[in-house]
């Protein structure tokens, strides 16, 4: 515990001199920043989509097959934009703890402008190819799903559903076909832990 005080104090005491940069911009974060400075958090492209009546049902592959009752996303998209470097260090440089963040803020927002939180009982990322995983490490969606669990106050669930080794090529299939082909890649990992909940089911991109 002494420890752990010292380093802690010993880390705050060096952040004097050389205080972590943003992952976006690289200038110093001030007190009370983590990860992404304020500047880059207010210019982060948010759908808000959730604020409106945009929390679309049934437009998905799922559509027919899983009752879905909505559907959205936090941020747009953009090629070389703040997005795409936030998901470029969330999967390949490390930055889980940005999952967690990213979760956060938008389980926040979910919360107060939203009732979406009475209406949810798990929340479980999509779990990563095995091989991926193993490579990677950690499983970028269930940091973010953690990061919602947190802000939402909802459990969530890493063995809620497994992904196995088997995975072939979406491309050129029809519609029916990616679907029996995505339903031999996910089981449910425990019964128990899904049935008839209603979940938030967590994808990166
Ligand atoms: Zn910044």
């Amino acid at each position: 515990m002494i420890g752990k005080l010292i380093a802690s104090g010993f880390g705050d005491f060096l952040n004097l001199f050389y205080p972590d940069p943003c992952l976006l911009c690289q200038n110093s974060l001030q007190n009370g920043e983590e990860l992404i400075c304020t500047v880059c958090r207010l210019q982060l492209p948010e759908t808000g989509q959730h604020r409106g009546d945009a929390l679309m049902a049934g437009q998905t592959k799922f559509a027919g097959k899983v009752p879905v009752e909505f559907v959205d996303a936090y941020l747009y998209f953009t090629k070389r934009g703040k997005t795409q470097r936030l998901i470029h260090a969330l999967k390949y440089r490390g930055h889980k703890e940005v999952g967690h963040l990213l979760g956060r803020w938008y389980g926040y927002q979910l919360k107060t402008d939203s009732q979406l939180n009475e209406h949810i009982d798990l929340i479980v990322g999509v779990p990563l190819h095995p091989a991926k995983l193993r490579q990677r490490g950690y499983n970028q969606s269930d940091w973010i799903a953690q990061g919602l669990s947190e802000a939402l106050e909802i459990p969530w669930s890493d063995r809620a559903l497994t992904r196995s080794q088997y995975t072939i090529s979406q491309t050129g299939k029809d519609r029916m076909e990616r679907w029996e082909n995505v339903s031999n890649v996910f089981q449910v990992g425990e019964p128990d832990l899904v049935a008839n909940k209603r979940i938030l089911l967590v994808d990166d991109v």
